[in-house]
């Protein structure tokens, strides 16, 4: 195929691997919180790039730092450092409770970073059998292989056996479950704050409690996944900052370069130095043009007024939807933090969260299922409370066609 002739929904199917199932139409380009598709037609995004595009499209100052670097130095490799990685490196350990940070692409990545790291700390230990990890039914951790047996989907993983093992799954938010399985041999715990992927679960603040007080007990490792709650999503800069607990280690992605790929694994020095020259590595991590962006957005998302402004949406969406949902009473349920929203549908509406998708999209409002029962918004941190109120009329009208 020509790169010059025009493409068309039809070729993906001709062309992708077929992995994927996205929607019929193509989208161009964006600006902001809107975004337009081969045909003109407008949309508004309450998906965000599946919570990557926490500034909305195309915003200035994810552009100008990109545009920047772009005529400095795009790539390296890890023979040679550079400035952006150690001034988002600096960045990172500065607002939060880490030492030291790795750099990849990806959150699985940083997943993947996080558990390598977890299983080398438990083989330093006087145990050699400390090498079990305790993870959670539901939870999504990415589709590495060591992160998708991690993750407690099986749905994600059955096809792909034999798996790694020595990863174990607990009922999530059961105290009694995770004091029981968390003993001698578990060198780490791995937890999403809300389980994004799972449903938009947030974790109880006492399980969270539970699970510190039982890692240190027994000298594990706590992981946050913090790839789909990080970088201001839930209001704080990560999820962590609103619990009274510090993981030991925490990973990040999506929004921390606003749509450039990145995702880094932070952590303290007691750790960090537990991996050695030649351990572990990514030809991608610390690319400069990765993160001269993650810098620039990094930086503005990390300001009393940007996140302050992540509650005041948050509460306008919960206010609308739920004038929406008294006149057409689909949900029984709004939950989740700041800008990572789930609507839950009723019991009698179960498994038609994709439906509703699919007709919001026919109405121009772009948004994100989170498992069969939840329809998930998570729109730029920035998004005006126009296209708020555009988008929640565009979902009215969806969810009307629906009922
Ligand atoms: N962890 C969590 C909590 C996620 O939500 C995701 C993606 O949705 C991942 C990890 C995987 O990230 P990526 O798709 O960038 O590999």
């Amino acid at each position: 195929m020509n790169a010059n002739l025009k493409v068309n929904r039809e070729n993906f199917n001709e062309l992708i691997v077929p992995v994927y199932a996205p929607a019929e139409f193509i989208l161009t380009r964006g600006e902001g919180s809107r975004i337009w598709d081969q045909n003109e037609k407008e949309y508004i995004d309450f998906a965000g790039g599946i919570a990557v595009n926490a500034l909305g499209h195309c915003h200035p100052v994810a552009l100008n730092a990109l545009m920047e670097q772009a005529k400095k130095l795009w790539h390296l490799g890890n023979g040679y450092t550079n400035e952006p990685v150690l001034a988002l490196a600096e960045q990172l350990i500065n607002h939060t409770f880490a030492d030291k940070a790795f750099f990849c692409s990806s959150g699985a990545e940083a997943n993947e970073a996080a558990l390598k790291l977890a299983r080398k700390i438990g083989s330093l230990s006087d145990n050699p059998n400390k090498n079990e990890i305790i993870s959670f039914e539901s939870s999504f951790h990415g589709r590495t292989l060591f992160t998708v047996s991690a993750g407690g989907q099986p749905k994600y993983s059955k096809d792909f056996a034999p798996l790694p093992a020595g990863i174990r799954h607990i009922p999530f938010n059961d105290l009694e479950a995770a004091k029981a399985a968390i003993n001698a041999n578990t060198c780490a715990v791995i937890v999403e704050p809300i389980q994004g992927e799972g449903g938009v679960i947030p974790a109880d603040p006492e399980f969270l409690k539970v699970l510190r007080q039982c890692c240190d007990e027994v000298g594990a490792v706590l992981i946050f996944d913090e790839v789909q709650t990080g970088v201001g999503r839930t209001g704080a800069l990560y999820a962590y900052m609103n619990t009274d607990v510090t993981p030991d280690i925490l990973t990040t992605a999506k929004a921390l370069g606003g749509g450039y790929p990145i995702g880094a694994m932070l952590t303290t020095n007691r750790y960090a130095n537990q991996f050695s020259v030649g351990d572990h590595g990514t030809t991608y991590g610390g690319n400069p043009l990765a993160c001269a962006v993650a810098n620039a957005v990094f930086s503005f998302i990390n300001q009393p007024e940007v996140l302050s402004g992540v509650e005041e949406r948050h509460q306008y969406f919960v206010q609308r939807l739920a004038e929406i949902n008294q006149k057409y009473p689909i949900f029984k349920e709004f939950r989740g933090e700041g800008l990572l929203l789930g609507c839950v549908l009723k019991d009698e509406f179960k498994g038609q969260a994709k439906k509703i998708v699919n007709l919001a999209g026919d109405e121009g409002l772009l948004a994100l299922v989170a498992g069969a029962d939840v329809v998930r918004f998570t729109p730029s941190l920035v998004i005006p409370f126009a296209d708020i109120d555009a988008g929640l009329l565009r979902f009215e009208h969806a969810l009307a066609k629906f009922q």
